[in-house]
């Protein structure tokens, strides 16, 4: 009934709307008319400090001169900067990144979804949530790390990932929560399914302060998994999977101890979440976040760091797929901020950053041709580069031009809370 009059009125409504500048104030219904479908579902992917010249590096290593990864072939892109609102600093860390996008504010370095004054903002995981959507995050960091964390928890330094777990279970409620950190959810003490002090890294263990938070989830009703095979098994409802003591891989530089092989992949724990969101008839949020980019990069490791743009790659085509098939599902993927000051350069003699860590990575082949490609490292920390930002699906026109990276909230909180 609604969409009939809505097709009759809609040219004149179209209209006067846009002729009072207020047509931004109804994301849900497009620009386009009426034979655009409302946005349902969002799926929000972060590649953590991913900016454009790690996409590059990936596109000629996965798909060649000529060819496209899944991520640069969405229809719409646009730039963010990532400035941070730090009494010190100029360049963003992931928390005040992933704030940003998930309250709209820009905020202090360390800071979880509060302001520059530690006051606590409204999350779009926990308003979606509040608007009747599941909600779900994916990464292959601790599940309570920064840019998960700012989605569904506030916390005045990102630091006290025992509190932003014990939040996830008593305040926002995701309904999936999969991912590395399981140190965080036991107290001292209680291994849990991944051996404290483990060879590969003797300084994880289990370090809570809240309580056994995973026989609290249990209670909550979760169902709680810790291997590939329990979480294929798992039924609907709510889910927890804990698949590492901190990050699900091992960062270091080339050859000290380096290791990307996580025990499920990300696209393994997408196509999960997916699957498990989807059954909510108010639709879904779901975070999706590849962590290794960031860390390999802040190693200035670049085999890693492709590596890990290769699962990510993966994750995002899974979502892309979804939404090929669930039109009203929109599809964004970004970086929090650039890591490394990646450069990709030809091969040739000279180094101009140096030996040691920085030193020149590869030559790695371009595929599909006998040509091959360095990766130059400029620091191992974040720069203030743009990111990125490719959309998929209806609103996707939305992210266009350059923004702060607040912009992100200003589009899909209409959406996720209605
Ligand atoms: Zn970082």
């Amino acid at each position: 009934m609604v969409r009939d009059v809505r097709r009759v009125t809609a040219p004149i409504v179209t209209g006067v709307l846009a002729a009072a500048g207020l047509l931004l104030a109804h994301p849900l219904q497009g620009t386009q008319g009426s034979s655009r479908p409302a946005v349902r579902n969002v799926i929000f992917i972060n590649g953590d400090g991913m900016a454009a010249a790690h996409r590059e590096a990936a596109r000629l290593y996965y798909a060649g001169l000529d060819g496209q990864l899944t991520m640069d072939t969405f229809p719409s892109s646009g730039q963010l900067t990532t400035s941070p609102d730090d009494p010190e600093d100029v360049v963003t860390d992931s928390a005040a990144g992933a704030s940003a996008w998930a309250t709209g504010v820009r905020t202090y370095n360390g800071a979880i979804s509060v302001d520059p004054a530690g006051k606590a903002l409204p999350t779009l995981g926990a308003q979606a949530k509040a608007a009747g959507k599941a909600t779900g995050l994916v990464t292959t960091a601790q599940v309570t790390d920064a840019s998960p964390a700012a989605f569904f928890a506030n916390a005045t330094d990102r630091a006290v990932q025992d509190d932003i777990a014990r939040q996830y279970l008593q305040v926002s409620k995701p309904d999936v929560i999969l991912g590395g950190g399981e140190d965080w959810w036991l107290p001292a003490g209680s291994p849990g399914a991944y051996p404290d002090q483990p060879a590969e890294d003797p300084t994880e263990g289990s370090r809570g302060t809240k309580g056994d938070l995973i026989a609290q989830a249990r209670a909550d009703g979760y169902r709680y998994v810790s291997t590939p095979a329990q979480l294929a098994a798992a039924g609907p409802g709510k889910l927890l999977g804990l698949f590492a003591n901190q990050e699900m891989f091992q960062q270091r530089p080339e050859g000290q101890g380096d290791v990307y092989a996580p025990v499920v992949s990300l696209a393994t724990m997408a196509r999960k979440a997916l699957d498990t969101l989807a059954t909510d008839r108010d639709g879904f949020f779901l975070l999706i976040e590849e962590e290794g980019v960031d860390e390999f990069a802040h190693n200035n490791n670049g085999a890693r760091t492709l590596q890990a743009m290769g699962e990510l790659e993966k994750a995002v085509t899974v979502a892309r797929d979804y939404a090929a098939r669930h039109r009203d599902t929109l599809v964004v993927v970004t970086g929090d901020h650039e890591t490394g000051g990646l450069a990709v350069e030809e091969v040739n003699a000279t180094d101009e950053s140096g030996d040691g860590t920085s030193a020149e990575d590869g030559p790695f082949p371009v595929k599909g041709s006998t040509f091959r490609f360095v990766i130059d490292w400029t620091t191992t920390a974040h720069t203030g580069q743009d990111v990125p930002i490719t959309a998929y699906g209806p609103l996707a026109d939305r992210f266009t031009g350059k923004h702060p990276n607040t912009f992100v909230y200003d589009v899909l909180k209409p959406v996720l809370t209605r």
